[in-house]
């Protein structure tokens, strides 16, 4: 299969506009990117003409939890700990992995309208988010959530299966090794993942520091120690990997970061509706440490919009350090293009080069919001939404075009069939 996008602007790896190229796509990876010419389009077997718009590298949601659309709007304005405790487990208890699939489904969705080509995707049920995924095509780190509630717990084993599902040797689906959160696992647990991630040198991710209630109980229980330290403490990161959130988080715990080459991701959009706080993003750049952005899982949140949370990362820096120039729009679109690739596990999707994955979108600047044409990185990331995002390609096919999907699944079929499914399940 061969693609030629012609008459385009490349967003290349300097996030400095290539004007007038030709990108040409063959089978999942760019071959080439040349000056626009009007060569024979015969060769090809699609010519799409981008009309003097924008191909940018994918934008990677680099935490989400994909399936909580069933709980978007469902309860709102509570601190997290009660809504995770009245409305989310609860019903989340009642799930099935067919609610689980179609669930997911409507998320990756969702992501594909926000130019997203890739997730951090982590849930209950790692087969069925791994065949949702496998399905539509788009892809999935999972990472996984063990609590010490779970029924069953196989990290080894997910490891082995997902990281090869269905002979896909790891390059739609992938897995990775996680924990839900300090505060719903014990001891045991954190001894057993950890012998795991060093046999397999392995990248450890889990929901770090997410509240000042969630520190601050973990030093209780720990005598003193945060969640970094207690990650740090059985060696949990010793081969790399990083935390969700991360908003309350002291000195030390930014030492940790640094020392094990970590990645914050950071989720603007939850912590500022559920009013956890916000993130020292600026120190921990200023540290060496990288970013990275997810928007969380859409019930806390309540949009996988990742236009949004670019705008929320630099703008909330922008306010608490009392610095409009505090994150600029190049460091922004670092985080989510190049440091959301290497938390997906897919480095060379990270930009629009020769050899590099077709992980690519559109967009369409003929619109009021991406006019006039004064600055196209500025406007990516100040003005941008959802309503330019023509096309979404993830491994050399398109996903999404024209607001309409390619995933193998009928999207009518999915909006009736989750809101029969959550109907269900809410009558349960
Ligand atoms: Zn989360």
């Amino acid at each position: 299969m061969s693609i030629k996008f012609k008459n385009a602007n490349v967003l290349n790896k300097d996030f400095e506009i290539l004007k007038s190229k030709d990108l040409i796509v063959e089978n999942n990876r760019i071959k080439t990117i040349r000056p626009t010419d009007a060569s024979d389009d015969s060769n090809y077997d699609r010519v799409i003409d981008c009309n003097d718009n924008y191909l940018i590298p994918g934008i990677k949601n680099s935490h989400t939890h994909n399936a909580m659309v069933f709980l978007r709007s469902l309860s709102d304005d509570l601190p997290l700990h009660d809504w995770l405790k009245t409305y989310c487990f609860p019903n989340e208890a009642k799930l099935t992995d067919e609610d689980i699939y179609y669930f997911t489904t409507l998320g990756i969705m969702e992501n594909l309208t926000s130019g997203v080509t890739g997730s951090m995707d982590m849930y209950k049920s790692n087969y069925t988010v791994a065949e949702a995924s496998y399905k539509a095509g788009f892809r999935v780190n999972i990472c996984d959530s063990i609590t010490q509630f779970d029924k069953v717990i196989a990290p080894e084993e997910f490891y082995d299966k997902i990281n090869n599902y269905k002979g896909d040797n790891g390059n739609i689906v992938k897995y990775t090794f996680g924990l839900h959160a300090e505060y719903t696992n014990n001891e045991e647990i954190m001894k057993m993942l950890s012998e795991l991630t060093h046999k397999y040198k392995a990248e450890f991710y889990v929901h770090n520091s997410e509240t000042k209630f969630e520190f601050d109980e973990c030093k209780k229980r720990w005598d003193g120690l945060t969640p970094t330290q207690v990650f740090e403490k059985f060696g949990l990161y010793d081969f790399g990997g990083g935390g969700y959130h991360c908003v309350h988080i002291d000195d030390n715990d930014i030492e940790i970061f640094k020392k094990r080459n970590l990645t914050l991701v950071t989720c603007p959009g939850s912590n500022v509706k559920l009013a956890s706080g916000i993130p020292r993003i600026k120190k921990f750049l200023d540290s060496g440490i990288k970013i990275a952005i997810g928007t969380d899982g859409p019930a806390s949140n309540n949009a996988i919009d990742m236009f949004r949370e670019m705008y929320l990362t630099t703008t909330l820096q922008k306010v608490t350090n009392n610095d409009p120039s505090a994150l600029n729009p190049k460091e922004i679109l670092k985080m989510v293009m190049v440091n959301g690739a290497n938390c997906i596990g897919h480095k060379d999707a990270d930009s629009l080069e020769e050899g590099k994955l077709a992980d690519l979108v559109l967009i369409d600047v003929n619109k009021p919001n991406m006019q006039p044409r004064n600055s196209f990185i500025n406007n990516l990331v100040y003005a941008c939404g959802k309503q330019n995002v023509k096309l979404t390609m993830v491994d050399g096919k398109i996903l999404y075009e024209d607001g309409k999907f390619f995933i193998n699944e009928d999207e009518n079929y999915i909006y009736k069939k989750c809101n029969e499914l959550l109907h269900n399940l809410l009558n349960r």
